[in-house]
């Protein structure tokens, strides 16, 4: 198949850059996914001193070095968020909303989050807590929606939900001016339990207490097992053996979201062990 890519990297720091850059130089159709400022966690360190060859760096100047490396082979980022990613046997289907991608391997290099989930929040996932706004908007017609946004891109799933709920709560977990509707309700506060009894009916926070019928989480990642279905885990991380092979034939894992522990030079290396795992798997 034409615009089937040999390799899908899902992730733009450290590991999947370093993943990208090294498939690139063995000629293998790439494409990677991820943001434009490549990590959340690369722009905010504020001095860098464990990185080979890179003393006293800011995360912004790594970043700009990354970015450099990544223009000079000719590697872009396409700028989406992978919702679901499903093993087909000898290909995998990427899925972002409605639109879907096809590539013979996949590289996991999505990062961990930092924060916990909320209380309640595995408990009703699937009924009535999820993680992929755009996705299941549909449900939510003439609804009440709260949306728990831990980064900026959450403001435009609001926006969209808005569209269609009845109601839509927003909770930014971060600082700054927020580009919502002004029908949407913004809640200053901080999110403590997600309640219901079969399905999400309230969401209690630290001041207020909000009759919801759907409960977003949106942070930088979601949890593998949720993108991957079958993925195996291990202590909340993606089980992979010295290859950086995943459960999943053709399915590879680099960086944080493989384990501790949480560095840009470890991601950076394991990234190019998956890259030079799936070259050898598509040439095998
Ligand atoms: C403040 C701070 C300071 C730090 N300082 C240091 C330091 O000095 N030295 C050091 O070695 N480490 C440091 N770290 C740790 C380092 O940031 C991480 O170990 C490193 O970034 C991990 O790289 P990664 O590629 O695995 O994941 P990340 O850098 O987290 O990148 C993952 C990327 O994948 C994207 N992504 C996730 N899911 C999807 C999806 N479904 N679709 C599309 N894209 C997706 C995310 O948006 C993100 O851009 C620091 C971390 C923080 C927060």
């Amino acid at each position: 198949m034409d615009n089937r890519y040999d390799i899908a990297i899902i992730g733009s720091g450290p590991a999947g850059i370093s993943a990208a850059i090294n498939a690139k130089i063995r000629n293998k159709k790439i494409i990677l996914f991820g943001s434009k400022d490549l990590s959340a966690k690369l722009i905010k360190a504020p001095k860098i001193n464990n990185y080979l060859g890179f003393y006293n760096v800011t995360g912004e100047e790594l970043k700009n070095q990354f970015q450099r490396h990544m223009d000079s082979m000719g590697i872009e980022i396409v700028n989406e968020r992978i919702n679901n990613v499903y093993a087909m046997g000898d290909y995998f289907t990427l899925m972002v909303n409605e639109k879907m991608y096809e590539a013979t391997t996949v590289i996991l290099a999505t990062g961990v989050e930092y924060t916990k989930p909320l209380s309640g929040e595995e408990k009703f996932l699937g009924r009535g807590v999820g993680y992929c706004a755009t996705c299941d908007a549909p449900l939510y017609k003439g609804k009440i929606v709260t949306i728990v946004g831990y980064n900026k891109e959450a403001e435009e799933d609001a926006n969209y939900v808005s569209e269609l709920a009845a109601k839509v709560y927003y909770v930014p977990m971060y600082k700054g001016e927020y580009n919502l509707r002004s029908e949407i309700q913004i809640l200053q506060d901080k999110p403590v339990e997600i309640q219901g009894d079969n399905f999400v009916s309230k969401l209690i926070l630290k001041e207020n207490e909000v009759d919801t019928d759907g409960v977003f989480v949106l942070k930088d990642s979601v949890p593998p097992a949720q993108l991957v279905p079958g993925l195996e885990i291990e202590e909340g991380h993606i089980k992979v053996d010295r290859l950086m092979k995943t459960n999943i034939p053709g399915c590879f894992a680099a960086g944080d979201c493989i384990g501790k522990p949480y560095q840009y030079i470890k991601a950076a290396g394991e990234g190019q062990i998956a890259a030079l795992s799936a070259v050898s798997y598509l040439d095998s």
